[in-house]
């Protein structure tokens, strides 16, 4: 009487990008038959990219993780839950009593649930005592966070997808497109072809969306907050600056302007490498649009000073008056599904969820007050973050982590010095769907399951929060990051009572001022809410329309200075390394490298050499070349390309082992303590 099982249709969000697409999956038990977007979606109606389409082979691949394994005598082996939850429980609790709170870090997923944000966040502060938590915006968005912070007062976008298609003019800067976000990049190719939306790109690299640009700039390495200065010195000195916009929701017009004074256009020419002429077009065209979007990335934030570059992208906005109105505003496109999410729940060192300082005794007040205890109890301490976790990994400032869902063993930069500080770490737990690179080093691994095995919410580079819903079961004796948590947390002795993660939801939207509008009823199907999000439910899809957040509701045109990067090319590595993702990838290949429709695609690890660099060294496509740094070297295949340029060279982030982060150093941004990934000078030898 067998009978074949029926079609699922079930509403889910892609874990892919930013973007936040979300469509039908359509399932029969375990195999995913095909993915359907559909005209409702809110981030995307019925556009997805390949990795939406087709990432999803990992889900059922025979390497994942379904039972808790314990490290004895060297080896893994496997253990019940009650085992390994145990050990983890009574080995974190004997560390925060014998050693101290702070000898404990946890490192939070960008990818899992808002939800799952909230309760590492809860862990770390509320049961070991602890703000040394974090998420891997450290690595990609805090500079432009900061940035954003300095000037208009929220971290996040200004407003939709729908304000950048818009937008009379787009600028990208540092952010390639159509490969990282490419919904938005057809979205606005789309405004280009129908309404005629004009376009700049700024990037030391070609790619789709700088081929199709109305101006092409092409900077120097590092040197974009030059540009962006020297432009908002022309619009002011040129009587192109909105002056009655700046008069009325603007401080420190005159500081600025003072501030500005080095940053003439043949400055900016001398350094940049851009002609004179092509700055002054672009930033007239800037001047003279009507409502301008720019958007930035990872080619702006991961440099030694991204948070200032950052910041000069968004004075260059506040000169010209766009912000709060359709159609216009910053941009830093985020890159994990929801890495905007995890910082807004709560994994940052400093803030609780919804951006509260731990620093404020009010502040703090409130929250020991909803979670039940006195105020001491929660540590008014900043605490560390990723970047100088993982430095002081194994040291006495630091001896046990717990990571969720980050392969840090693969990204952060200086690989070979993070692995050694794994090694030397008293107790590790990694929670993880795969045993990744980062796993390998750990004394418990807790099998996790991915989004379409849970319900949750995800938070997109828009602001917004969507549901997504549970697929199909979890794999093996896998289980969701939040059920984990608080099965963890009753063991340390607080037994929270989750059943269900609207519970977690509505508990945070019960304390929190920005999510107090949020729940799952209101969430429900395709509907979705951007923060702040009021009592009524209302959402806020546009910021800044009733003035800025902050104490007097105008922006601050944030004064500069411009300071060298931290590395630059010398005699002996005389070349300087671009990095970035690819289409077809995401991170280090642990779910998009498991299925042969997109690794077919792109199989290889390459490195990109210009015309010029080639003929000079007698390279050609396929050439194997040696690729080497201050701190390592890598062996990898060139490919010629017009896309770099001179002596710049470019490698995706995705494969080796572990690759190029055997390259990448720890010099950083001081302000915020992200690696300046693209700040890496190397030396090229034909092997
Ligand atoms: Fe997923 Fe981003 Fe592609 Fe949309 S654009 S399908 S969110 S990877």
């Amino acid at each position: 009487h067998w009978r074949q099982p029926e079609v699922k249709r079930t509403k889910t969000v892609c874990t892919y990008c930013g973007v936040g697409c979300s469509f039908e999956m359509w399932t029969r038990d375990r195999q995913i038959l095909k993915v359907q977007p559909v005209e409702h979606a809110p981030a995307n109606g019925i556009s997805t990219c390949i990795k939406g389409k087709f990432a999803w082979d990992f889900v059922n691949d025979p390497k994942r993780l379904t039972t808790p394994l314990i490290r004895e005598n060297g080896q893994f082996r496997e253990a019940s839950w009650d085992e390994a939850l145990d050990l983890v429980a009574r080995r974190f609790m004997q560390i925060r009593d014998t050693e101290g709170p702070e000898k404990i870090g946890f490192i939070g997923s960008s990818k899992a649930s808002n939800e799952e944000a909230y309760l590492t966040q809860k862990i770390a502060r509320l049961i070991i005592g602890t703000n040394s938590v974090d998420n891997s915006s450290r690595y990609c968005q805090n500079p432009a966070t900061k940035g954003l912070f300095r000037t208009v007062g929220y971290g996040g976008d200004a407003g939709t997808i729908e304000d950048m298609e818009k937008a009379e003019l787009i600028v990208i800067v540092g952010s390639n497109l159509s490969e990282n976000h490419p919904v938005i990049a057809s979205k606005l190719k789309a405004a280009r072809k129908l309404r005629g939306q004009k376009l700049i790109v700024a990037d030391v690299r070609g790619h789709e969306m700088a081929e199709r640009a109305d101006i092409f700039l092409r900077p120097n390495a590092s040197t974009d907050m030059i540009w962006a200065s020297a432009m908002a010195r022309y619009i002011l000195d040129n009587d192109l600056a909105d002056t009655e916009f700046l008069e009325t929701k603007v401080n420190q017009v005159e500081e600025f302007r003072e501030s500005l004074a080095p940053f003439t256009m043949e400055f900016a020419e001398q350094k940049t490498g851009i002609p004179k002429q092509q700055l002054i077009d672009a930033a007239e065209m800037i001047a003279r649009a009507d409502s301008v979007c720019l958007l930035w990335a990872m080619g702006i934030t991961q440099h030694s000073h991204g948070a200032d570059i950052s910041t000069s992208l968004s004075n260059l906005l506040l000169v010209t008056g766009n912000y709060g109105k359709p159609g216009t505003g910053g941009y830093p496109m985020r890159g994990h599904n929801n890495v905007q999410g995890a910082s807004d729940f709560g994994c940052l060192k400093n803030m609780y969820p919804g951006y509260e300082k731990v620093s404020n005794d009010e502040v703090r007040a409130k929250w020991a007050k909803a979670w039940g205890v006195p105020p001491e109890k929660l540590s008014g301490e900043v605490g560390s973050d990723n970047f100088l976790m993982v430095q002081d990994a194994g040291t006495e400032k630091l001896q046990a982590m717990y990571i969720i869902g980050e392969e840090t063993a693969f990204s952060d930069a200086n690989a070979n010095s993070v692995h050694d500080s794994f090694s030397n770490l008293e107790f590790m737990v990694v929670q993880d769907i795969f045993l990744s690179r980062t796993a390998q080093f750990a004394d418990v691994v807790l099998p996790a399951c991915p989004s379409v095995e849970k319900e949750g919410t995800f938070t997109n580079t828009e602001r917004r929060i969507q549901r997504f819903y549970q697929v199909m079961p979890p794999l093996g004796n896998s289980r969701p990051d939040w059920e984990i948590l608080t099965d963890l947390a009753k063991r340390m002795g607080h037994d929270w009572g989750y059943t269900h993660p609207s519970e977690i939801m509505a508990e945070c939207a019960g304390i929190s001022e920005m999510f107090k509008g949020v729940s799952y009823e209101r969430l429900e199907g395709w509907k979705s809410q951007c923060w702040p999000v009021r009592e009524d439910g209302t959402d806020t899809p546009l910021l800044y329309t009733d003035g800025f957040h902050t104490d007097d509701g105008k922006a601050v045109l944030f004064p500069l200075e411009w300071k060298e990067p931290a590395e630059g090319p010398d005699a002996e590595y005389d070349l300087m390394l671009d990095n970035g993702r690819m289409l077809e990838h995401f991170q280090g290949l642990n779910q998009t490298g498991r299925g042969e429709r997109l690794m077919s695609r792109s199989p290889n690890w390459f490195v990109e050499v210009s015309p010029e660099l080639a003929k000079e060294k007698n390279i050609e496509d396929g050439t194997w070349v040696k690729v080497t740094s201050r701190r390592g070297s890598v062996e990898v295949q060139a490919l010629v390309t017009e896309r770099v340029r001179g002596k710049t060279l470019f490698m995706p982030i995705h494969q080796g082992k572990p690759g190029l982060n055997l390259l990448t150093g720890e010099h950083h941004d001081p302000d915020v303590n992200t690696p300046a990934y693209k700040e890496t000078a190397v030396k090229l030898e034909v092997l």
